[in-house]
């Protein structure tokens, strides 16, 4: 732990809408490397942290470093040029377009750009198109209209979508929801393989897949940290069991 440097750093963040403050004096450290589990109950701040960190929503107060750069004030594709990619819970992919068509895409624009657009590709191209299938496991599925693939397929296409575009952090909305027991089971390989090269931070629900991983986790309440340690140190946290048992 001590050997890796910090990604991304949101210091003493308040996000105020008209007066309600959705997030107040967040503070997070994300490590090079790391798979960040953020949870709580529903309108704990989560989702709004990932909108702030991408650029979509603007902090009140406070200070959003990524790498060496600030990026509190910039805007949501320069951020996105920077490296921080962010997927939303519905995927959005080309459904009329071969899912090796969709990775293609995806490699050939800018950061945080899906357009469609046709180009000649190159050998070493089609090679990551090949290495991005088999990481995503729909090397079967190539030529498959994507519209055509499972929910979970769908989700796993736009990660790889994501990654053709070689993000260093990545933001994942409940990536597991809606999913079968076997696609939740794949996700989280794939989370665990994504995290050798990239960092990531996964707003989850889903307390029994959260305990698969020995990563860190966030807990937020009411726009606050609450806790942060192992899944086991949070769930011996009383203040924990208040929030989510409502005792
Ligand atoms: P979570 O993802 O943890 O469920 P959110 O970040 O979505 O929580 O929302 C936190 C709180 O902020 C909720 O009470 C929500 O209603 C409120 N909120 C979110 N976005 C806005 C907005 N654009 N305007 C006003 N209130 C908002």
């Amino acid at each position: 732990e001590q050997t890796r440097s910090v990604i991304l750093q949101c210091d003493d963040i308040t996000v105020d809408f008209d007066g309600f403050k959705a997030v107040q004096g967040m503070n997070l450290r994300l490590l090079e490397g790391e798979l960040r589990f953020l949870i709580g109950p529903n309108g704990a701040g989560k989702t709004t942290m990932l909108d702030m960190i991408c650029g979509k929503t603007k902090p009140t107060s406070g200070r959003i470093v990524f790498g060496s750069a600030e990026i509190t004030r910039m805007k949501e594709h320069q951020i996105a040029e920077l490296g921080i990619g962010r997927k939303f819970q519905t995927p959005s992919i080309f459904r009329t377009l071969s899912v090796f068509d969709n990775l293609e895409i995806a490699m050939k624009q800018p950061r945080g750009v899906f357009a469609t657009m046709r180009a000649k590709l190159r050998g070493e191209d089609r090679d990551r198109v090949h290495a991005q299938l088999a990481m995503i496991g729909l090397e079967t599925k190539a030529s498959w209209r994507a519209g055509d693939l499972s929910h979970g397929e769908k989700q796993w296409l736009e990660i790889g979508m994501m990654l053709m575009q070689e993000p260093q952090v990545l933001l994942l909305d409940e990536p597991v929801a809606g999913m079968t027991d076997n696609e939740t089971e794949k996700t989280g390989e794939l989370l665990r393989e994504i995290s050798r090269t990239q960092s990531v931070i996964v707003v989850e629900h889903d307390m029994e897949f959260v305990r698969n991983f020995a990563s860190k986790v966030t807990v937020m309440h009411e726009g606050k940290l609450l806790k942060e340690g192992s899944m086991e140190e949070v769930q011996r946290d009383d203040r924990v069991a208040e929030v989510y048992l409502g005792k």
